[in-house]
């Protein structure tokens, strides 16, 4: 903004104001005249020049030796400093006078006398020079002659510095003949000016250059950051001098016009934002309705950011991100997305995300709350792709995902977005088993390759990775995707051996690649049958039936024959270490790092510690050490847990990273686990998880069971304890060590010594302990005792009841009760596993299959069983508080329903004996710092409990 050197367009114009002219007097003048001899200046009527009739002083002087004064009127000097006066007068040439003398004069002088009141009289002041001020002498330039042309001097004379308000004029005739024809007094003064978009007034020049201050023009004004008034220079002339300095320009919506003397509204149409410039046209988008706009109102529809400027055109909120592929991974899912069609003409697009937990299809959804977390962001996403992780498991979830743009914060209309519902798991997909080779060529494979069939999946796609056998490097390696299950792969090298793997993609992410099969390309173009190698690992019918363990179904068996790999005994090796080397994979120690001991194995310390094979992530794993001063005997049974592990790969078990054999001591690193043993985890967190949380552990394990039944494995020690749970509550199956059953070995009274071993009773179906039948069946029996552990959060299966109490009860068909809050249908389940007969109890896909239905319908886990009015088959009756002898504490019964640390809250309430527990209310609870829904619970289901038990006689207890 550099207003001060604008081009100023300058006239120079002055105007002139008269303080006294005799040619416009309409009366006689009467002037003072003055002088010691006669002739005396007269005054008579004339004509002037243009014939008007005129007031003139003449004089014809016959001697020179006295002097002749004319004295003016008083003249007001209205604020002028110097002064013009204009004399008209004629003078005759001395040579043509009658009476020339030698002191005839042509000239006269001009003087004037200040007065601030018209003061002068005849006689003061005195008639000479001092106190009378001489202008000047004034000689003509053209004379008169006798008979000669009547021509007029015309002469102007300055005079100032004035000071007083008024003077008098003086002329002094010293031999002289003349007549003074006019005369006429005026200032000079500065006209009104505008330039440069200022205003100044007239102005008089008081002294020789007048500074004039003037304003900005109508719809202008000063900028900068100290404006200051304009500024001009008005000359004693009467000309303004110079340029304006000025700041003053025309407001937003209006622009400079005529020179800059005005500022004119931007017509329709046009805008002007700043004080600089012209007026535009509106930019895209937008309109000015009226005149005068400063800025252009979008169109409806379309917005302007607040850090958009006036002259960009106007935006729309972008359209909706399309098609979402969620890929679920458990409880992680990544959601990618394409960008909207349209961007709303912006380049500021951004997304977030927005989750929400719909429990079920009728109710309302609900945001989901911090335990979710998104990398890289929830808000301000500017990449196509988020991942979304600490979901729950089993459960139904929509994301939205918003597209936005620097608009859309001042849209009334809600970001357009796009949803997608995904259900979290425990799964993976089901593993691809078979591939066979349809066809082959010198330069092609036709695949194709069977899955289980599995209801509750809906292969989405299948991922077929193949690398060429002699050189197999990553980079060798190649993958296509098919949306059936076969495949052509094209482009092969002749007579080569392809290493080929396939896995599978559902909604719950993928599974694992088969274990790879080598196919081999034709050395000509001649085409071959089909083609079945066996893998590593992957075992064949022959070898199956070899190592096959009790198979109790014959259709079971050709069913497994045909897809399934089956656990191998590590005891059925000649040198079980052959297993090992077989199974688990060798660690160097160096990659291992010990950080703390975490519990106590059978054979030794459990620590925690960092796994870092070069080329991978580093990793958390759980060191199982066998201490020192072992036999060979307990080497091989420590290690054989690893050889067993090491065959299984399934989300739900254990995983095996390896073995370290080579050094001492000797150890087995599993992948970690964080919250350890499930019994020990649920116990500490009594109460606190959903039935729907409790159910989605209890589906993992099912899961991971079905597995091992599927591989033909008999775990035989299935129970809480042996569960590990991590920070995603996922359940894994672990403990595969057989070395407790050993009558020898183990002091661990849960595992009691029976004929041929040690048996945990609780756990173990009555067939496995009457003849040590062990088998998926009687492994089903204890997943009905983990149920009943989960679903009272760790309780001891029949409490304390002795073992041998336990094995009559069963036997006289008594069952374990439903634990408090317990849904009806999981312990139908229970009572289902709890069947004498094994052929009755359902399988372990049968449970998983029932376990997701629930999961499915979260409603049908509402139903719970009232107390004492349960189902007529005999059962174990719900138990702790039932059993209390009738003088017994407040603090008895908080122990005994494991509630123990309220005790003190009880009885500073003043709650001192058990009557008066039934009149407790949520309230109290609340009162007493009882705040976890779940103990409030189980407080008021055991107060209920022992209410109805004071009226009832028919309940049966151990
Ligand atoms: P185990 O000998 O397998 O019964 O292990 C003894 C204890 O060590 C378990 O009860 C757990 O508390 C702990 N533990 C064993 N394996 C793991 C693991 N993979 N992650 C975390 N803790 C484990």
């Amino acid at each position: 903004l550099n207003l001060f050197i604008l081009v100023i367009y300058f006239f120079f114009i002055s105007s002139a104001e008269v303080l006294m002219n005799t040619k416009t007097e309409t009366s006689d003048l009467k002037w003072t005249v003055f002088s010691h001899a006669r002739p005396q200046w007269e005054e008579v009527s004339g004509l002037d020049e243009e014939n008007n009739s005129v007031r003139i002083n003449q004089i014809c002087q016959t001697d020179s030796s006295s002097s002749h004064w004319l004295r003016s009127g008083y003249i007001q000097r209205r604020g002028a400093s110097q002064v013009y006066v204009e004399l008209r007068f004629t003078m005759m040439e001395c040579s043509s006078r009658s009476t020339h003398h030698r002191s005839c004069k042509e000239t006269f002088n001009l003087y004037y006398y200040e007065a601030d009141s018209n003061e002068a009289t005849a006689t003061n002041p005195p008639w000479m020079e001092n106190p009378y001020i001489k202008v000047d002498t004034v000689a003509a330039d053209f004379l008169l002659r006798k008979d000669g042309e009547k021509k007029l001097n015309v002469k102007t004379l300055r005079l100032g510095p004035l000071n007083k308000r008024g003077f008098y004029l003086a002329f002094q005739a010293q031999g002289a003949c003349m007549a003074l024809l006019s005369v006429r007094v005026f200032f000079k003064k500065c006209p009104p000016l505008v330039s440069a978009l200022s205003s100044f007034p007239e102005t008089i020049p008081r002294t020789l250059v007048q500074e004039a201050q003037g304003v900005c023009v109508e719809h202008a004004a000063q900028q900068g950051p100290r404006p200051r008034p304009p500024k001009l220079f008005c000359g004693e002339d009467g000309q303004w001098v110079g340029q304006p300095t000025t700041s003053c320009a025309c407001v937003p919506g209006f622009e400079p016009a005529e020179g800059y003397t005005r500022c004119t509204a931007c017509p329709v149409g046009q805008f002007k934002s700043g004080v600089e410039g012209q007026c535009r046209g509106c930019p895209g988008f937008s309109q000015a309705t009226n005149r005068g706009a400063s800025v252009c109102e979008c169109r409806p529809g379309y917005l302007r950011a607040e850090s958009d400027t006036p002259d960009t055109p106007c935006t729309r909120t972008p359209s909706a991100p399309r098609s979402i592929i969620p890929k679920v991974n458990f409880t992680t899912v990544t959601l990618d997305w394409n960008e909207p069609l349209d961007s709303g003409s912006r380049n500021d697009l951004s997304y977030a995300v927005r989750c929400s937990l719909c429990r079920s299809p009728k109710e309302t959804c609900l945001p989901c709350g911090d335990g979710v977390s998104y990398r890289p962001a929830k808000d301000g996403l500017l990449g196509h792709r988020v991942e979304v992780w600490g979901l729950l498991p089993h459960t139904t979830y929509t994301f939205t995902i918003q597209a936005l743009n620097g608009v859309s914060q001042l849209s009334e209309k809600e970001p357009a977005s796009e949803s997608v519902n995904i259900t979290t798991s425990h799964d993976v997909p089901p593993l691809v088993s078979v591939i066979r080779k349809s066809d082959s060529t010198e330069s092609s494979l036709t695949l194709h390759w069977s899955v289980p069939t599995q209801p509750h999946y809906t292969i989405l796609q299948y991922e077929l990775r193949y690398c060429e056998k002699e050189q197999r490097s990553e980079d060798q390696c190649h993958s296509i995707q098919s949306n059936r299950n076969q495949a052509v792969l094209t482009d092969l090298r002749r007579a080569s051996q392809y290493e080929v793997q396939v896995r599978a993609r559902t909604q719950a992410g993928y599974g694992s690649f088969s274990p790879p099969i080598i196919f081999r390309t034709l050395p000509d173009g001649r085409d071959s049958g089909s083609e079945f190698l066996v893998p590593g690992i992957f075992i064949a019918v022959g070898m199956l039936l070899l190592v096959t363990f009790a198979q109790e179904n014959k259709t079971d068996l050709q069913v497994k024959e045909a897809r399934v790999k089956v656990y191998i005994d590590p005891f059925t090796y000649e040198d079980p270490n052959e297993a090992v080397r077989e199974f688990a994979k060798e660690i160097d120690v160096s990659f291992v790092k010990i950080e703390e001991v975490i519990g106590a194995g059978e054979f030794g310390e459990v620590c925690r510690g960092r796994l870092k094979i070069p080329g991978k992530k580093e990793n958390y794993v759980a060191i199982k050490t066998l201490k020192g001063g072992y036999t060979d005997k307990q080497r091989r049974d420590f290690l054989s847990e690893a050889s067993i592990m090491g065959q299984f790969q399934h989300p739900n078990i254990i995983h095996l990273e390896g073995i370290i054999t080579a050094s001492c001591p000797v150890m087995i690193l599993t992948e970690y686990m964080e919250n350890g043993a499930l019994d020990s985890f649920l116990r500490l967190n009594d109460s606190q998880f959903t039935p729907i949380q409790l159910v989605g552990m209890l589906r993992g394990i099912a899961s991971g069971m079905k597995y091992l039944a599927e591989m033909s494995y008999v775990h035989r020690d299935l129970a809480a304890r042996n569960i590990l749970i991590n920070s995603n509550l996922v359940c894994k199956v672990s403990d595969f060590g057989l070395s407790r059953f050993l009558q020898e070995n183990s002091s661990d009274p849960t595992y009691t010594s029976s004929l041929g071993g040690k048996i945990p009773i609780r756990w173990t179906a009555p067939e496995a302990i009457a003849f040590r039948k062990f088998t998926s069946a009687s492994d089903v029996w204890s997943y009905g005792i983990v149920m009943w552990e989960v679903m009272s959060f760790g309780e001891r299966p029949y409490w304390d009841m002795s073992n041998q109490d336990v094995i009559n009860a069963i036997e006289q068909d008594y069952r374990l009760p439903p634990p408090p809050d317990c849904p009806t249908h999981l312990h139908q389940l229970m009572l289902d596993c709890w069947q004498k007969d094994r052929s009755a109890r359902p399988r372990f896909a049968e449970l998983v299959s029932a376990l997701d239905k629930l999961i499915r319908n979260p409603a049908s886990l509402k139903i719970v069983a009232q107390e004492g009015a349960g189902p007529s088959y005999p059962l174990l009756d719900q138990r702790a508080p039932l059993a209390l002898p009738p003088c017994a504490s407040v603090g008895d019964w908080l122990r005994a329903i494991k509630m123990e640390r309220y005790e003190d809250s009880f009885l500073q309430a003043g709650f001192n004996s058990v009557d008066q527990l039934a009149q407790i209310t949520t309230q109290d609870l609340l009162h007493m710092g009882v705040t976890l829904a779940g103990h409030q619970r189980k407080i008021l289901s055991s107060i209920q409990t022992m209410t109805f038990q004071n009226k009832s006689t028919a309940t049966v207890t151990f």
